[in-house]
């Protein structure tokens, strides 16, 4: 059983999950190869290899082949909805059972493709089952924050090699992301003004850090990239979240995302990335009241693709400032050159 616990120091939560060390391969390097499709548990035709599935877009009957998308819950979870969310507390220390959903979102049947050679109906058919398994899993309350996100290598933390997201949900939202809703809220209070808005508008308006520009999206490198060739996807109009968002804006997302991952490929070769989604908190609580409101309002939707390229170092972990080669500005030219010469 997994235990999340209080860091007094830092005022930041840690999961201590041993059952995570029982992954298989987890400090091998994934590889895509045919070998390693016989025996992968998320492969076509392999349905008996994992617990039985949550969901799946599909029109036959479940835990069987003739899939698009694949919902499992993770074998080896950092935390489980079994739990009791209840606290000990040992000497100063605070510690609870580790409750929350882990959840194995299997991207694709193709074991060996990349996500640059996703087809549109991939894209989306990937979104709408992130959105989906998010609507289902907010109605249960103890459920509070959801951290949606793509491993893709050994760099990225990847132990499996078919493509593959997970979802992790939390009974409480974690430090630094009650940090960043806190100052939006405060910036929405004092300036009446959303600080996504904000940002964009000054990228609309100095251009160069601009990627793509879409109906619903605009793709750009973040002016202090902590990353080289970070990129993030805003949302150009007030929704907050991906559950926010209808099928149009899903297919524009494809789009934009498609074209953004076919870029990043061209330029980097095949890398080492991660994808996050800045999902808000879907609970009102004691911890989200004062602004939970006004979320629809301060907060915009946003995706981010980092790629793993270089380690992080001493001064990273120490320090939290992070030193990144590749001015954004540069990434954001290459990365265009390569969208405007394909249109
Ligand atoms: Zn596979």
């Amino acid at each position: 059983m997994s235990e999340m616990r209080y860091d007094l120091l830092h005022d930041e939560y840690a999961l201590i999950a041993p059952e995570r060390l029982h992954k298989p391969d987890c400090y091998k390097s994934p590889v895509r190869t045919e070998e390693t499709k016989k025996r992968c548990p998320f492969c076509e035709g392999h349905e008996s290899m994992t617990p039985p599935e949550i969901f799946a877009l599909r029109e036959n009957e479940p835990n069987t082949p003739g899939w698009k998308t694949r919902v499992v819950p993770n074998l080896y979870k950092a935390v489980q909805i079994e739990a009791a969310w209840e606290s000990r507390e040992a000497g100063i220390y605070q510690a609870w059972e580790g409750l929350g959903a882990h959840e194995v979102i299997i991207d694709t049947p193709r074991h060996l493709t990349r996500m640059d050679r996703w087809s549109h109906d991939e894209y989306f058919n990937w979104l709408f089952t992130l959105r989906s398994r998010i609507n289902d899993l907010k109605n249960d309350f103890r459920l509070v924050y959801f951290s949606i996100f793509k491993n893709h290598g050994h760099y990225a933390g990847a132990t499996q090699s078919h493509p593959h997201t997970q979802l992790i949900a939390l009974p409480v939202v974690p430090k630094r992301k009650l940090d960043q809703l806190e100052r939006a809220h405060r910036y929405f209070l004092e300036r009446r003004h959303n600080i996504f808005e904000s940002v964009l508008s000054q990228e609309l308006h100095d251009r160069e850090r601009i990627v793509i520009e879409s109906d619903h999206f605009v793709v750009l490198c973040p002016f202090a990239s902590t990353f080289a060739f970070e990129v993030v996807i805003l949302g150009r109009e007030n929704t907050e979240s991906l559950i926010a968002l209808n099928d149009a804006k899903l297919r524009d997302l494809s789009d934009v995302l498609k074209q953004t991952v076919e870029a990043l490929y061209v330029e980097l070769g095949d890398f080492d990335f991660n994808i996050t989604f800045n999902t808000p908190p879907v609970q009102k609580n004691i911890v989200t009241e004062p602004f939970f409101e006004t979320l629809p309002q301060m907060w915009r939707f946003a995706l981010r693709i980092v790629p793993r390229l270089f380690r992080l170092g001493g001064f990273e972990f120490g320090s939290g400032v992070h030193i990144n080669p590749v001015p954004p500005e540069d990434a954001a030219y290459l990365l265009r050159s390569v969208v405007e010469g394909k249109a």
